[in-house]
């Protein structure tokens, strides 16, 4: 069965068209979706019963099922969602004390192939859908307390945002919608490998989100054995788009850089990012690594991530350490789901 969703909001409007039903009633079923988080149908009380009997012989609320649900010391809670095909992505609440991120994903696996990454180990299984991404939303929400609202979105769980725009721009429009979560555009955060013609497309949308690269190199020789899709968009090229970017959004572009002992974490890494980066409106995020099983990578120890730290500072680049959270129930992208069978 469809998710009801599916249709999107102008869907759901000509099939209550059809089926002579006024075109207020896509409103009250959004709202009772995103706003009084209902599960069921039976639970939207203010349509007509014959409206909901309808509903729920053509859609589903629901078309995952919850694999798995875990919960850290920190309050992050991870979700592993199966999809009637029998796929399985993952998506995270890190809760705050006032603010609620959430973290979605918008692939089955990834085919960047990014050395150290769980995701992509097994390459891509598929696109989700828009309505597959706005589930996620919906089931993370009601890990949270009624009174408590969900602030900040990261795309930033399994799979290449940039890879899937076109289920992905929708699943947005639906947050961003008051009659949805009515989550602020500078509140959704999408996360890229980097690919440049992507960024350009992104710049020429209506919505500019604000972006994260996940550079994790300073030149093309390191980049391309870490980030293989480097080969096909080198740096000129990706800080070309970036700047476009910045120029088109205003909006300072977020660099990520997973910090891998020994890799990528020496000194002179840091004075080329300094080269790279400078006179750019840019942030570095600095993040210590989070191992994952039969990956030979490891974490640097502190004293090296301050060092580096230190340099970019030096050299008049803005950077920030993330904290790690949900370390004790493999946050990673792609941890949990290799770590679960299918049964
Ligand atoms: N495909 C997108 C978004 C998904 S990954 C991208 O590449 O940005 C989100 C971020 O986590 C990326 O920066 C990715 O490189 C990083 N990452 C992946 N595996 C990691 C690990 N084991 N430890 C720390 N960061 C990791």
């Amino acid at each position: 069965m469809k998710h009801v969703l599916e249709p999107g909001h102008l869907g759901l409007r000509a099939w209550l068209n059809d089926h002579a039903y006024p075109q207020y009633r896509a409103s009250q079923i959004r709202r009772w979706l995103f706003q009084r988080r209902v599960s069921q149908w039976n639970e939207m009380t203010d349509l007509p019963k014959r409206l909901r009997v309808a509903l729920s012989t053509e859609f589903t609320i629901w078309t995952t099922r919850i694999a798995a649900h875990q919960k850290a010391s920190d309050g992050t809670e991870k979700l592993l969602l199966e999809f009637g095909d029998g796929s399985r992505t993952e998506c995270v609440l890190l809760p705050g004390a006032s603010d609620h991120s959430i973290c979605i994903s918008t692939q089955v696996g990834c085919s960047m192939g990014c050395v150290f990454c769980a995701s992509g180990l097994d390459g891509v299984q598929r696109n989700l859908t828009a309505s597959e991404i706005v589930e996620q939303m919906l089931r993370l929400q009601l890990l949270l307390a009624p009174t408590h609202r969900i602030s900040r979105i990261v795309v930033m769980g399994m799979g290449e945002p940039l890879a899937n725009l076109k289920q992905l721009l929708p699943a947005l429009d639906e947050a961003r919608d008051p009659e949805g979560l009515g989550i602020g555009t500078r509140r959704i955060t999408i996360y890229t490998v980097g690919i440049a013609a992507g960024i350009r497309q992104l710049a020429n949308h209506s919505r500019r989100y604000p972006l994260a690269i996940s550079l994790h190199a300073p030149n093309d020789h390191l980049r391309s054995q870490l980030v293989p899709v480097n080969r096909q968009h080198p740096l000129s090229d990706l800080m070309e788009a970036a700047e476009l970017y910045f120029r088109a959004s205003g909006r300072r572009v977020t660099y990520e850089y997973v910090m891998l002992a020994r890799v990528n974490d020496h000194a002179d890494h840091a004075e080329q990012l300094v080269r790279l980066l400078r006179g750019r409106t840019a942030l570095v995020n600095l993040i210590p690594y989070n191992p994952v099983a039969g990956l030979p990578f490891r974490a640097p120890t502190e004293a090296t991530v301050t060092r580096f730290c230190q340099i970019l500072e030096n050299g008049g680049v803005q950077v920030q350490v993330r904290q790690r959270k949900g370390a004790g129930i493999q946050a990673a992208c792609g941890q949990l789901r290799r770590d679960r069978p299918v049964f």
